[in-house]
């Protein structure tokens, strides 16, 4: 019981994470210690329910197997996302009282844009209420059905938002970023090769912008490094090309570089983090991920007349612009965050517990996309379930088992959500990966959960020879993920 305990200490056997030895962490903390504690202390619990295996099978059946229809409490332990999901502070909630609901001019969207500004250095900044606003604001405003958007990855709503104004969005990741296994510090870079040939063959007319995740969620969580982002910056500024960061989790990006690229150890992540956006023309965003708040987001540029075109689509479907479909509380909530998330304890804790989860798997044999991320593990469904073709979604037997096992929702991110079906043969084309996603919530899970998440996933995986693949019975035609329907092929929960 004692190990139990034991903080999110550095583990003692090298792992395949760790052999490779570039992550010494150099201690932000004034205490010298090896164990890694939550740098905060609980005021406010919320009961989680426990299920017996017999409920949770009934649950994902009356679910049609699709764990984005299951219902919140009947869920132990929620690896879903890390979206939203965040633990606010006592200063966020002190926030929460102090905003201000007036419908234009509130005192709280001046808070939030002074430290969206000092942050990011953005002269225009355009609250949205949530990130794939800012996404379709940005690019309805900017793209036709003859352009063309390079990323390192897009996320499934960029994708989404972009596509939905017939332009083509281009994945240009480099190529380690497409080998779970390989580790490597940067995987989420972008192939500027690549970049550089796309611009020669379609013309720096057809790109009105060029996006750049950080870090690169949908490839792994892994992050970009500072020589990309000015790489990347450097060819598109050459060609014209505005540069724009999908900045969802600016601060544990920032935080991978400080850690594993040369020249920035002695930088604190506020410095890096102005640099990185220094290099771009604006950014979109998700305050629900490194904004540490429950819902929010917003766009930021540098152009004068794109923030108000953007502006004047906002009061159409947005709201004002000095709320943007935000209340004043929330406003404030992520002008906090925002603030809170450069804390370098945090940080150091954050990307601990979250390489905590996944040495310990992998530790467990269960193949992982190495090395961490920073706000989620991958497990490899492809190598976890090599009988399992791509047509029979092994992502989505990982993900109903963990369910099954410990109560654990995941979510897959593999061919059930970026696969395609033929409209006319109706067969499938398989994804890139296959990969099942444990996204971390921020500051609400303790190593005590993580240890019991360990020895669910060990579970399933020591029986994954009798586990099987599932067929779609239902799919939507865009984003079919959130509400497709499944049967498994041969039973679960073997
Ligand atoms: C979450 C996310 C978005 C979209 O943000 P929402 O707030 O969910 O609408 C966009 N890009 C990335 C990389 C994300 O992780």
């Amino acid at each position: 019981m004692q190990a139990r305990f034991s903080g999110w200490r550095e583990s003692q056997a090298p792992t395949p994470a760790r052999s490779f030895g570039l992550y010494e962490t150099p201690t932000p903390t004034r205490i010298t210690m090896k164990t890694i504690i939550e740098p905060f202390k609980i005021k406010v619990v919320e009961p989680i329910r426990m299920t017996n295996r017999e409920e949770r099978l009934g649950y994902l059946h009356a679910a049609n197997y699709n764990v984005f229809k299951l219902r919140g409490d009947d869920v132990l332990l929620d690896l879903l996302t890390d979206s939203g999901t965040a633990a606010m502070s006592s200063e966020q909630w002190a926030g929460v009282m102090r905003g201000d609901e007036a419908y234009a001019g509130s005192p709280s969207f001046y808070r939030f844009e002074a430290a969206v500004k000092a942050i990011f250095g953005f002269e225009h900044v355009i609250p949205t209420h949530q990130g794939r606003a800012a996404e379709r604001i940005l690019f309805s405003t900017v793209c036709t059905p003859e352009h063309v958007v390079p990323n390192n990855t897009h996320f499934d709503t960029t994708r989404a938002n972009i596509e939905a104004t017939g332009a083509r969005a281009v994945d240009l990741p480099v190529p380690e970023g497409l080998v779970p296994s390989s580790p490597g510090p940067f995987k989420g870079n972008m192939d500027v090769g690549k970049l550089e040939a796309l611009i020669s063959e379609v013309g720096a007319a057809a790109i009105p912008l060029c996006m750049l995740t950080v870090t690169n969620n949908t490839g792994g969580g892994q992050p970009v490094s500072m020589a990309n982002v000015r790489a990347v910056s450097g060819v598109c500024r050459s060609h014209g090309i505005p540069l724009y960061i999908d900045a969802c989790r600016f601060a544990e990006n920032a935080y991978f570089i400080k850690l594993r690229e040369e020249g920035y150890v002695g930088r604190s992540v506020r410095e890096i983090v102005k640099e990185l956006f220094s290099y771009a023309d604006g950014c979109t965003m998700s305050a629900k991920k490194d904004g540490l708040a429950n819902i929010g987001g917003f766009v930021a540029t540098n152009d004068e007349a794109l923030a108000r075109q953007e502006r004047d689509l906002l009061i159409l479907t947005e709201g004002f612009p000095t709320y943007g479909g935000l209340a004043g509380r929330d406003l404030e909530a992520i002008a906090i965050g925002l603030e809170e998330v450069l804390h370098e304890d945090y940080l150091q804790y954050r990307l601990a517990s979250v390489r905590y989860l996944g040495e310990h798997i992998a530790r467990g044999g269960v193949p992982i996309v190495q090395p961490p991320g920073g706000h989620a593990i991958y497990i490899d469904a492809a190598a976890f379930l090599p009988h399992i073709p791509a047509q029979e979604f092994p992502g989505q037997s990982v993900v109903a088992e963990l369910y099954v096992e410990g109560g654990i929702r995941g979510v897959e991110i593999g061919s059930v959500m970026f696969g395609r079906q033929d409209p006319e043969t109706g067969e499938e084309h398989p994804a890139a990966m296959e990969l099942v996603r444990l996204a971390m919530p921020r500051r609400v899970y303790t190593q005590s959960h993580v240890d019991f998440m360990v020895e669910a996933i060990v579970q399933v995986y020591e029986r994954r020879e009798r586990i099987g693949g599932f067929r779609l019975t239902y799919q939507a035609p865009t984003l079919r993920h959130f509400t497709a329907e499944f049967e498994p092929l041969y039973g679960i929960g073997s």
